[in-house]
């Protein structure tokens, strides 16, 4: 018998139930957490006495943490079971310094693949599915963290791992794949793998549902996979420090992403004051896990800017919905004086006809000033095509960037597959200058 939902109690709560069920959770975690020599240190430099928690509000008086505070410490101090009681280790992909180290127990693991079978089967993925999951395997958690909830949801699990391109292409031929999970930036490059096969993914696969997700991308790019394949493609966000993906995930209303507050509790805080922002304000997202066995954290900084979409879901969750996620506070970059990020460009390029799939930032000292350039793949049929459509291309680019971002870098177009494509999560900026980041990192 197949239900419209994988966890019915959970994903109805009303806004009150779930704010009861957060207070009651954070108070069985932070009872665990006195348990961590960790925590305790932490709970008493602050001076925060767990037992006196009478709102969700009174968290606010522990300080937030970030990654800075797990590299300060040996991982297992943070624990509140005994060792053996861990099964799994999983790291970050470390791709903002030395990867974070995150232990999980039996039930951890059994919790987070309920989380990640939720989302897939809240955009329709069933037993009968069969799904391909082109992500990293290993330490990092994009594989095993939708594996094991595909599993779960008895779905036929193609375990491909990350890269091989023509045999993902000949996986998903051999074994009817409907169902795929593959990094944004990958998706893009690998439709023109199809192209030089002379296949297209529409017709030659039984594709129908991607999920896409643990880098930023914009909606333009979100739009071609969903063309380029034939797909509906829905937005996964996590964080190894919460669990891995499974901690907000799109909905078919395509309309943000909602976040499993019964598992996390969610802050949106200026990144300067630390203070909290309205929802519809742009902020930096902080999660607390409230059912975390092995590492709970509490007030955990994730960098990432977003902000809450006021008002319900059409698909009548009340879990509050994020929206995609604009970068890292780190991701941003300063050209002479004016921030930007790295989607801001995206969100531009891709919206261009004409644009190829995959683009690249590079900023130099040129006479001590700030130099930027964007490389730009132009799509093949243009590439061969005639020189003054080039020059008309790059033409519209310039503007429309200087438009978005206010500064006017140097557009340079670019042969198709020319840029570096990797497996893993793209990068996006290559900053070759000489004061390295303008940024302070906080
Ligand atoms: P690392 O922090 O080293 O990249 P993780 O593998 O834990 O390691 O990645 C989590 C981070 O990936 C998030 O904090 C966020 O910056 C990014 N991320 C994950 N999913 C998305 C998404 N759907 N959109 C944008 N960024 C995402
Ligand atoms: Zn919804």
């Amino acid at each position: 018998m197949e239900g419209e939902y994988w966890n019915a109690e959970m994903e109805l709560l009303s806004r009150e139930e779930i704010e009861a069920l957060q207070l009651r959770r954070l108070r069985d975690t932070l009872e665990r957490c006195e348990r961590s020599p960790f925590y305790r240190e932490w709970f008493a430099a602050a001076g925060f006495d767990p037992s006196r928690l009478r709102s969700m509000s009174d968290l606010r008086r522990l300080p937030c943490m970030d990654k800075t505070t797990l590299r300060g410490d040996d991982p297992r101090r943070f624990l509140t079971v005994p060792l053996d009681e861990v099964v799994r280790v999983h790291s970050s992909s470390g791709t903002t310094g030395q990867a974070t180290v995150i232990f999980h127990t039996a039930a951890d693991i059994e919790a987070w693949a309920q989380l990640v079978a939720r989302c897939m089967y809240m955009t329709g993925v069933r037993r009968r599915d069969v799904f391909q999951n082109m992500m990293g395997y290993g330490l990092f958690t994009g594989g095993l963290g939708f594996h094991y909830a595909a599993e779960r949801i008895g779905a036929m699990v193609i375990p491909a791992g990350s890269g091989n391109s023509k045999r993902q292409i000949q996986l998903m031929r051999d074994f009817h794949t409907t169902v795929v999970h593959i990094i944004p930036s990958y998706a893009l490059y690998l439709l023109e793998v199809f192209a030089e096969l002379g296949l297209d993914p529409r017709a030659d696969t039984d594709l129908r549902i991607a999920f896409i997700g643990a880098e930023p991308h914009s909606e333009g790019l979100r739009k071609r996979v969903e063309e380029g394949y034939g797909v509906r493609a829905y937005n996964s966000y996590g964080l190894s420090e919460m669990c891995g993906p499974g901690v907000a995930f799109e909905c078919p209303a395509q309309q943000g992403m909602h976040v499993w507050e019964d598992s996390f509790y969610l802050e949106v805080l200026d990144p300067e004051t630390l203070e909290p922002v309205e929802a519809g304000e742009e902020g930096e997202l902080v999660f607390t896990s409230l059912n975390r066995e092995a590492m709970p954290l509490l007030r955990y900084r994730t960098r990432d800017l977003a902000f809450v979409y006021p008002g319900e879901c059409a698909c009548g969750r009340a879990h509050r919905r994020i929206s995609r996620i604009k970068g890292r506070s780190d991701d941003m970059f300063i050209v002479k004086g004016v921030n930007i990020f790295p989607m801001q460009v995206e969100k531009v390029l891709l919206g261009v006809l004409g644009v190829g799939s995959n683009y690249q930032i590079v900023l130099d000292t040129v006479r001590s000033m700030d130099e930027m350039r964007v490389l730009v793949e132009v799509a093949g049929e243009l590439w061969r095509g005639e020189v003054k459509e080039l020059n008309e291309l790059k033409r519209r680019i310039t503007d429309e960037l200087r438009q978005e971002i206010l500064v006017t870098p140097r557009v340079e177009l670019v042969e198709p597959g020319s840029l570096p494509a990797g497996e893993g999560k793209a990068v996006r900026v290559l900053d070759r200058r000489e004061h390295a980041k303008g940024v302070g990192d906080g």
